[in-house]
């Protein structure tokens, strides 16, 4: 019932956190409510990517004939997509199980309370409560969807992330409410798969926080697909009492009604800090979420926030770096603190979005004499042989020193070439030094190098 460190959560917060620390000789507990892996592995990051795999393999079917393949018309069953989407999230959770084990974390079902005097109560399943004690008790409760008091979800018509990975049916037509990251991979889709897909945002880019030259690509891109994009537009109510439902969505030229079978609200999250005992601790919070200073502690000593939970980017790489800063500090080591300006963020819609650093408008903001570099993937010959040649990248250099500001791609598989920038600003690189690596031919990844030497004047090959 003691614990060194008592973690509250399983998200990609907790479940890091909690081995890292067992890593270090901490003995270690790990409370669940649900089900391991948190929302990342069970309602979000994978269960999202592997429904976005099988719409991209479904794509590839129907443009076989692109590939010099026979026509094929490809055809699926939609509970058959959703199940897959669901032993994948499923497959994931074992393996935190496995890795609980493995590292010797006791694993505690149930509902965590904390409380004064370092103790989490935790309430089982049947209702019968138990108390533990530990040196250190970190808090990663994560986040929910958040709800808009003028578009309340009933789980049917109007509905969150959850049950848009798990509908039991396709729907005809879906109206998604927001276009970050959640809101523009269910869009896409939901269109691939055939829905007839609305996407309705308040600002006046989509993908909000990227590159406004990346916005507006991914905007003509969606558009070409099918989806019907609305910016400057909010929905001011939603009228659920018809058979599908009525959106009054604002325009720059008044209110029109949309019509869909299923509203998708995807207008970020809202973090889970209620009813965990904060209050009564004295933990404080501000705009709902926990207060810490750099190093995760909260206004209580012996407390620690991190993840969702805390007013960070609300992202899984970012809960398990906090998480194991947050350990690693407490073991006393040398820890260097987190540096959120080099936290790379990924869309995984087609095409794919992925950036990290300062946009054009951030670097110009902040008194930076930049140069900038593109480079388009219709250019690239592995790209052109993929037959994925939509997109481009982007590279922003500070002029005076060639410090790599802004990294900014959209095009296929740039998720996986955005680490590139992310260690190389990690390791202070200048731009002409990415000129001077060479790159692996035929790659997309050589795009990256093109980018840095079109902002020097010294591109090959455009
Ligand atoms: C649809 C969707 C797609 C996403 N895709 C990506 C992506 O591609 N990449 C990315 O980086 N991020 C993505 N995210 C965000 C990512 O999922 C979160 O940033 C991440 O899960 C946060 O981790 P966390 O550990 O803070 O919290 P969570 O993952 O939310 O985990 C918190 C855990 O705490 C448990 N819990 C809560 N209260 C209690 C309690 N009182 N007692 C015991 N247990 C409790 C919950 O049951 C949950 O398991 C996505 C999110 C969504 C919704």
């Amino acid at each position: 019932m003691n614990y060194d460190i008592i973690v509250i959560g399983s998200g990609p917060g907790g479940y890091v956190t909690a081995i890292r620390a067992a890593q270090l000789g901490f003995k270690t507990a790990i409370i669940e409510k649900e089900s391991l892996g948190g929302i990342c592995l069970n309602w979000g990051c994978i269960p999202t990517k592997a429904l976005l795999k099988s719409a991209q393999v479904f794509h590839y079917i129907n443009h076989a004939e692109d590939y010099g393949l026979n026509k094929v018309e490809g055809s699926f069953e939609f509970p058959n997509v959703i199940q897959r989407s669901r032993g994948v999230a499923n497959k994931m959770s074992k393996g935190i199980e496995f890795l609980m084990k493995k590292n010797k974390i006791d694993v505690i079902l149930g509902t965590a309370k904390v409380q004064k005097g370092k103790k989490v109560s935790v309430t089982d399943k049947d209702g019968k409560a138990t108390e533990y004690t530990g040196t250190h008790i970190i808090i990663a409760t994560g986040a929910r969807s958040r709800e808009l008091p003028n578009l309340p979800q009933d789980g049917k018509k109007v509905i969150g992330y959850r049950q848009a990975l798990s509908l039991p049916e396709q729907p005809k037509s879906m109206i998604v409410v927001g276009s970050g990251a959640i809101g523009v991979e269910f869009a896409d889709f939901y269109n691939t798969m055939g829905t007839k897909v609305t996407v309705v945002e308040f600002m006046p880019n989509i993908v909000p926080v990227e590159d406004e030259e990346i916005s507006k690509h991914l905007e003509k891109s969606l558009k070409k697909t099918g989806i019907e994009i609305m910016t400057n537009a909010s929905v001011e109510s939603v009228d659920t009492s018809g058979e599908g439902v009525k959106a009054t969505v604002k325009t720059a030229k008044g209110n029109i009604t949309l019509e869909a079978d299923i509203v998708l609200s995807a207008v970020g999250i809202a973090a889970n800090i209620e009813n965990i005992g904060l209050e009564e601790v004295g933990i404080q919070t501000d705009k709902g979420r926990v207060l810490v200073n750099e190093w995760y502690e909260t206004s209580v000593p012996g407390y620690y926030a991190i993840g969702d939970i805390i007013p960070t980017q609300a992202l899984a790489h970012v809960a398990s770096a906090e998480g194991i800063t947050c350990v690693e500090k407490i073991k006393g080591m040398h820890v260097e603190k987190i540096d959120y300006g080099n936290i790379p963020g990924c869309t995984y819609c087609h095409p794919e979005v992925a950036s990290v650093g300062l946009t054009e408008k951030q670097a110009k903001e902040k008194g930076y004499e930049i140069k900038v570099g593109k480079f388009p993937l219709s250019a690239s010959g592995k790209a052109t042989a993929n037959g994925n040649t939509d997109g481009f990248i982007k590279v922003i250099f500070d002029a005076k020193y060639g410090e790599w500001l802004g990294c900014h791609m959209i095009g296929e598989g740039v998720t996986d070439m955005v680490a590139e920038a992310v260690v190389a600003r990690k390791l202070e690189t200048t731009g002409h030094e990415i000129i001077k690596s060479i790159h692996p031919h035929p790659t997309v990844s050589e795009a990256i190098m093109e980018a840095a030497a079109a902002a020097y004047g010294e591109v090959i090959h455009i």
